[in-house]
């Protein structure tokens, strides 16, 4: 893409109502709109980290099982009053309006009674089942406080896979394959070191989840932390039972603050039987599917990455997210620099899937400020100082945005060098 043609521009200022850091980069960077507290577009770079993000997650719930679908975003009251979340006094959140007819529906919070109402529709044996069911889809919730940018949205793109069980011992050989998934996940973006799976609250279903808790101080959350055995409980499940059961000691735990990435459920049969989804079992008696609930934020996912991992000059992604792994900046006016921008280009652009070349017509400084802001991992500077190697090659300045580190790269070397 060239950036003469990329029709968002950097920002000096972020808009003055903006507190969150990482909605105050991504802004001022060109990544997303903000609409209003809460409510994000992604604009044509911020729209690329996510379905980067998308592919990662999709390939390790594939690799699992997962099955893909994409329900609907409008819902209907009945199923929703079958299980008694439909009432605002049980759930505070919904965002609710009238069809014509007068009739009500709701903009979907989360996914589970629409799925095992379709799942009941198929699944009549002990052979039907397990089924692993996800999707990536826009969730609606009127939260209270939106004030942690994409972190905390409205609306919300959401990664949210059910998992339905004939038994226990299935159910929970799922359950672990789907914790190790979301650990390669966290890895791949970028957030391994940072992220701890999390003993926390069950809420209504079962005693206890499991959260990817990411250490931040941009976090609302509270966690106690053992750093040597890699796991944490949350602050509200922090109790002498709990940690007896894990077998961790009070004084080994250290507070931090952190941001709630993802959360794994056990939902026991609760939805099966009030939604009716039963199955007959070997024996031929009739059971209720047990499931689990895998949700992980996209939009919250990325917002963290901009958190934790930016520096004082701007945005700096992880290789697997970033909305392009180059930045070439062309840095003289002159015909011969500028022919061989256009060849790194054409070259790079096939090689790595697209990079972004920085055409424009300004000043030096005022480019590189703008890639180091937008933050994507190597910058290619191509300019009247570059140097020829000892077999009459041009070589490029390819500097590491995280370290700084500089290197001199021919062409042909650079794609596979960053690979
Ligand atoms: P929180 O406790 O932060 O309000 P939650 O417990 O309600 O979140 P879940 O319903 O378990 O969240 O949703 C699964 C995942 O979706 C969360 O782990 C988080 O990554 C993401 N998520 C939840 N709410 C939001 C939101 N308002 N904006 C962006 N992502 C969200
Ligand atoms: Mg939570």
């Amino acid at each position: 893409m060239r950036q003469s043609q990329l029709f968002t521009k950097t920002r000096r200022e972020a808009p003055k109502d903006e507190v969150a850091k990482n909605a105050q980069l991504l802004i001022r960077a060109g990544y997303i709109h903000k609409e209003m507290a809460g409510v994000y577009a992604f604009l044509p770079l911020g729209l690329r980290v996510l379905k980067n993000i998308e592919h990662i997650i999709r390939e390790e719930m594939n690799a699992i099982g997962g099955q893909q679908v994409s329900l609907t975003a409008l819902q209907d009251k009945n199923l929703w009053e079958k299980t008694d979340r439909w009432d605002d006094a049980k759930i505070d959140n919904w965002f609710k309006t009238k069809l014509k007819n007068g009739s009500e529906t709701g903009l979907g919070i989360t996914h589970e009674e629409p799925l095992t109402n379709i799942m009941s529709e198929y699944v009549s044996s002990y052979r039907d089942l397990p089924a692993y069911v996800y999707q990536f889809q826009t969730k609606f919730r009127n939260e209270t406080r939106a004030k942690s940018g994409i972190m905390r949205g409205r609306e919300f793109l959401m990664k949210d896979l059910y998992s339905f069980s004939a038994t226990e011992e299935q159910h929970a050989e799922f359950y672990q394959k789907a914790k190790a998934a979301y650990v390669r996940i966290f890895d791949k973006v970028g957030l391994g070191e940072s992220t701890y799976v999390t003993f926390a609250d069950g809420g209504i279903f079962s005693k206890y989840s499991e959260e990817f808790q990411t250490v931040s101080e941009a976090g609302e959350d509270l966690i106690y932390v053992d750093v040597q055995k890699g796991i944490a409980v949350n602050k509200e499940v922090l109790n002498d039972e709990v940690l007896a059961e894990l077998g961790l000691k009070r004084e080994d735990l250290i507070e931090k603050k952190s941001i709630e990435t993802g959360n794994i459920f056990n939902l026991g049969t609760r939805f099966a039987e009030q939604l009716g989804l039963q199955f007959k079992n070997e024996a031929g008696e009739l059971k209720h599917a047990i499931m689990g609930c895998y949700g992980i934020g996209l939009s919250r996912l990325m917002g963290t990455v901009v958190e934790t991992l930016s520096d004082e000059k701007g945005i700096v992604w992880p290789i697997n997210i970033a909305p392009f792994k180059a930045h070439i900046i062309l840095v003289s006016s002159s015909e011969e620099s500028k022919a061989r921008a256009e060849e790194a280009y054409k070259v790079l652009g096939e090689q790595l899937d697209g990079v972004l070349y920085d055409d424009r017509d300004a000043r030096a400084g005022e480019k590189f400020a703008d890639a180091d802001l937008i933050g994507l991992p190597y910058q290619i500077l191509i300019g009247d100082k570059n140097q020829k190697d000892g077999n009459d090659n041009w070589l490029c300045e390819v500097k590491n945005r995280k370290t700084g580190e500089v290197q001199h790269v021919v062409l042909a070397d650079i794609a596979s060098a960053i690979k």
